[in-house]
């Protein structure tokens, strides 16, 4: 078992060999409003707003001058535009007046950000501040259980999983590299396995062509 996992962690370091994050961003205070605005939103159409909202609004400073109803209008693209709203506007709040108008580099203090929980804290943590984190989003759930890289039906357990079996130099690219995956092959609906370049590795592909 132990040997098949450090096969598909080799093999996904082959095919992914500079995987990247496909939000856009140019400060640490744009990721993050980037990652909040992405729940349930492709990063496409993410960056299609942040493009526009960023032009003005970049900085917490900015964008707590905005008021709701406006923020609203400019993301609604983005879905949930009501709470998502509130939840920038809210942790904005915070970072200018809690952490000097700079976004915190511990996972606790970004915890407490409103709209911020486990899976964007870890993003912000591995992205801005290079510090080993695997965020579980949809992508890396589905591709992570599916190739038996975990054995889980919640998040947290994958994320515990994905934690035990992946060495922790590893976990910024893999993460990545597994939401590229499972975005472009390992699609939900139909994943694309006769050409996938880890069908022999996978427990799902095994399973699927044994019954
Ligand atoms: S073989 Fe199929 S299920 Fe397995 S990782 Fe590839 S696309 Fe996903």
């Amino acid at each position: 078992m132990k040997k098949n996992i450090l096969d598909i962690i080799d093999r996904v370091d082959s095919i992914y060999e500079n995987p990247k994050c496909e939000l856009n961003f140019n400060s640490n205070y744009e990721l993050l409003v980037a990652v909040i605005l992405s729940a349930q939103c492709t990063d496409k159409r993410v960056n299609i707003v942040t493009k526009f909202l960023f032009e003005k609004y970049n900085t917490p400073e900015k964008m707590i001058t905005l008021p709701q109803e406006k923020l609203e209008a400019i993301i609604r693209p983005c879905g949930f535009f009501h709470n998502k709203a509130s939840h920038i506007l809210e942790c904005s709040k915070d970072i200018v007046e809690k952490h000097n108008g700079k976004v915190p580099s511990d996972k606790e203090s970004l915890k407490a950000l409103s709209g911020v929980g486990e899976k964007t804290a870890n993003v912000v943590l591995s992205m801005a501040f290079n510090v080993p984190a695997i965020a579980v989003d949809t992508h890396v759930f589905r591709v992570s259980n599916r190739l038996g890289l975990a054995n889980s039906h919640d998040v947290l357990h994958t994320q515990k999983d994905l934690e035990k079996n992946v060495p922790k130099d590893k976990w910024i690219k893999f993460h990545y590299a597994l939401v590229l995956h499972g975005r472009y092959v390992c699609k939900s609906q139909r994943p694309l396995c006769e050409s996938c370049e880890l069908s022999s590795l996978c427990k799902y592909y095994k399973n699927k062509n044994t019954k």
